[in-house]
């Protein structure tokens, strides 16, 4: 049998203690969580459970869903109970919402400092509860809800101060031996947001949920997200990730996998390895490249597909690929591992590579 080599990444993760949210380990050695949020009424209990099911299939680990409402405390034993994935109930300022979770039988729940405060005496209450049901918490701290007594003379939200919230509420949940939770300090600025968790990492063995607030519309959301939590995951920090984007959530996921993905933080699964075209270019590349991903998007074995544009670099990368195309004067040398297997017309390209892809990801898939 032949030994699979690890994949390679770019640091050792940080020690982090360990707990379950439902069937998801969270910290330690397990894998990094992909986390979004329902968009649905969560009282609306057939849409927020066919949203979690979207949501599951793309490949969100746990979802969290808001209640405001007593409706929505209501709805969340038939969602908890009948939800693919661990539910977290997302709670703000009304405590009694968080014993009601933690009866429905969520899996977690967020709670938020900024209202914790107001009920110091029942923070005891909360960790016994949730020790006695086994429900995990988040300690989300963001500019909104920050420990005003942090803020002091503060005209901005600094790192420094969305630290010493989170360490300060961290401890009143430890003072009554609670320990299952994770911790959150968000941001909408990247850089504040990366200097917030470093600090955070270096003060105790918390796993943390990683986020950048409000992140934007998915063009901006995707890359000041990429490139936060690309810098802390490459530094070994972060257990669990959420991206925000102002777009359907399924999107959300998929951007997270994706970086997970790109860091090696979790199984390839397809990837496309194609040029950004230029005046060499003798096909369609943008098209031939989305054809390819769209028709291959329902893979899930780690198939490295290669599309170039022209000879410069198109056999060289085609080769590197389990599979490729590298095209020329209105053809296409279609290679597989390397090898040169075919050449076929421009308008049987795509045809060509999807049924070929499909047929080694069978082989693979039977592996
Ligand atoms: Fe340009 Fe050819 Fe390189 Fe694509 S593979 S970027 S077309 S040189």
């Amino acid at each position: 049998p032949t030994v699979k080599e690890a994949p390679r990444v770019l640091a050792p993760r940080r020690v982090s203690r360990t707990f379950a949210v439902g069937d998801i380990f969270m910290g330690g050695d397990a894998p990094i969580s992909v986390q979004s949020m329902t968009t649905t009424p969560t009282h609306d209990i057939n849409a927020t459970l066919q949203q979690i099911a979207e949501l599951a299939t793309a490949g969100c680990d746990i979802v969290r869903v808001a209640c405001p409402r007593q409706e929505d405390a209501d709805a969340l034993p038939a969602i908890a109970a009948k939800s693919p994935i661990p539910v977290v109930a997302d709670i703000h300022f009304q405590p009694k919402y968080v014993f009601a979770a933690i009866e429905a039988g969520c899996a977690g729940v967020r709670v938020n400092p900024g209202n914790i405060r107001r009920f110091d005496d029942q923070v005891r209450d909360i960790a016994r509860a949730a020790n006695d049901h086994g429900t995990a918490l988040r300690i989300g701290v963001n500019a909104g809800s920050i420990d005003q007594r942090m803020m002091k003379d503060l005209q901005r939200v600094t790192p420094e101060a969305l630290v010493e919230s989170a360490v300060w509420e961290a401890s009143l949940f430890e003072e009554h031996d609670f320990h299952n939770f994770a911790i959150s300090v968000k941001h909408n600025d990247p850089v504040i947001m990366v200097e917030a968790y470093r600090q955070l990492a270096a003060r105790g063995d918390w796993p943390l949920h990683l986020g950048v607030t409000e992140a934007g519309p998915a063009f901006q959301g995707t890359i000041k997200s990429s490139v936060a939590f690309g810098i802390l995951l490459a530094e070994g920090i972060g257990d669990t990730i959420r991206v925000s984007l102002s777009a359907p959530p399924v999107e959300e996921v998929k951007v997270g996998n994706q970086i997970l993905q790109s860091l090696n933080l979790k199984p390839r699964k397809l990837d496309i390895v194609s040029c950004p075209s230029c005046g060499r270019a003798q096909v369609d590349v943008y098209t031939l490249a989305e054809k390819v991903t769209e028709g291959l998007k329902h893979l899930e074995v780690p198939l490295r597909v290669a599309v170039m544009g022209c000879v410069v670099n198109g056999p060289g990368e085609a080769r590197e690929a389990d599979l490729g195309v590298a095209s020329g004067n209105g053809k296409g040398q279609i290679f597989v591992k390397g090898e040169v297997i075919k050449t076929v017309p421009e308008a049987d390209i795509v045809e060509v590579l999807l049924e070929e892809a499909n047929r080694i990801a069978a082989t693979m898939d039977a592996a």
